[in-house]
């Protein structure tokens, strides 16, 4: 049985996470989990996981109700409280699923602790690959992706040479504007986008996703993964998303992974550390590829995916920047504060301003604040 701790439980990730741990529930238990807004979860969530013995709750003000009514259980708060979680609970494995930055203080500090992570926040990869990977390299735990991509390339690169490996290809599906002329982009409106075509997901992931910065930040993950450079790593546009991702080898074989969407599938894989049984095949008939639509990727229609090439080339705190710009655009996007395209616009701005340091801890905390705090100047709030 394995001890789980599950930050980000009331998320869309978060909570299909709980599916998956209630359907085996044999082989984990949920012992310790955060929430953001969402607090009306918690008692649900630990009636249903009595094996729980520490929460994090984002708002403070919450703790004294919830430890009256619960008073064998640890509660924790804020973003010190992730950490103090991470560090106090006793667990063989953490689910991170926080969304944005936030995920990436948690991601180092379990790590340090040697804990094996099952990683949905990208973002812990995009703003610090290379810490994680220097500290993966001493000996400091273990790191499965849960991003569908990144779970379907490691099916895949599981049955491939290293060496005869030509191309890692993810798909994408183009979010929700795929079908929008550049033009039409002009004046396209968050609500507009909340209406993804194959995936449910968070608000933020569905910005990143209609912007594609999600698939930007997910060739960066992959390059941090599975050490592959840039330009081994391509996209190629599909519409339905049952195609997760595919590795090409040197003879020109295409090795894919292929199933319905749904995230129960990499969330079992992940928590199961890549050791589950997997179906590669999960369609009904092969007939239904007949019904696959594939395309070239517009690179001028998606600026942030060169955007997000550029700063993994700059390396070091220049990912940090990215990610940093990324979030206060999308988030001045989702409140109509800025327009659609303005997004990509703002990034491209931030990387120019920046002065690339070494990545460390600091250096990437620094640079993380330091750009919301410009950008926000330059919004005017
Ligand atoms: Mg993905």
């Amino acid at each position: 049985m394995k001890r789980v701790l599950l930050l980000g439980a009331s998320g869309s990730i978060g909570q299909q996470t709980l599916d998956v741990i209630s359907s085996n529930n044999g082989n984990f238990e949920l012992v310790a989990f955060s929430v953001g807004e969402k607090v009306d979860l918690v008692s649900t969530i630990i009636r249903l996981h009595p094996s729980v013995k520490c929460v994090c709750i984002k708002h403070g003000e919450y703790i004294d109700i919830f430890k009256q009514q619960h008073p064998r259980i640890s509660f924790f708060s804020g973003d010190e409280g992730l950490i103090k979680i991470v560090k106090k609970a006793k667990y063989d494995l953490v689910v991170n699923a926080l969304v944005g930055f936030a995920g990436f203080p948690p991601t180092i500090a379990a790590l340090k602790k040697k804990a094996t992570i099952c990683l949905a926040n990208k973002e812990s990869l995009v703003v610090g690959g290379e810490i994680v990977n220097r500290l993966l390299k001493k000996g400091y735990g273990k790191i499965y992706p849960i991003d569908s991509e990144h779970v379907a390339l490691a099916k895949c690169l599981s049955q491939a040479v290293q060496d005869h490996v030509s191309k890692l290809i993810l798909t994408a599906s183009g979010g929700a504007f795929r079908n929008h002329s550049k033009e039409q982009l002009s004046d396209v409106k968050a609500a507009d986008a909340l209406k993804h075509p194959t995936w449910q997901m968070g608000a933020k992931i569905t910005i990143d996703s209609a912007t594609m910065m999600n698939k930007g930040f997910e060739i960066i993950e992959a390059h941090y993964l599975f050490n592959y450079e840039i330009d081994k790593i391509d996209i190629l546009m599909h519409d339905e998303s049952h195609v997760h991702s595919l590795v090409k080898l040197d003879d020109g074989t295409l090795l894919a992974d292929i199933s319905e969407p749904d995230m129960r599938v990499p969330i079992t894989y992940a928590l199961f550390e890549g050791q589950t049984q997997f179906s590669c095949t999960r369609i009904k008939s092969l007939k239904q590829l007949d019904n696959f639509h594939f395309h070239a990727f517009d690179a001028a229609k998606y600026p942030c995916v060169a955007l997000a090439k550029e700063a993994l080339r700059m390396g070091g705190t220049a990912l940090a920047v990215l990610n940093a710009a990324n979030e206060v655009a999308v988030y001045a996007f989702l409140e109509n504060r800025i327009p659609f395209l303005s997004i990509s616009e703002l990034i491209a701005k931030e990387l120019n301003y920046v002065k690339v340091k070494r990545q460390t801890i600091r250096n990437v905390i620094e640079a993380d604040r330091l750009t919301r705090l410009h950008l926000r100047k330059v919004l005017g709030n």
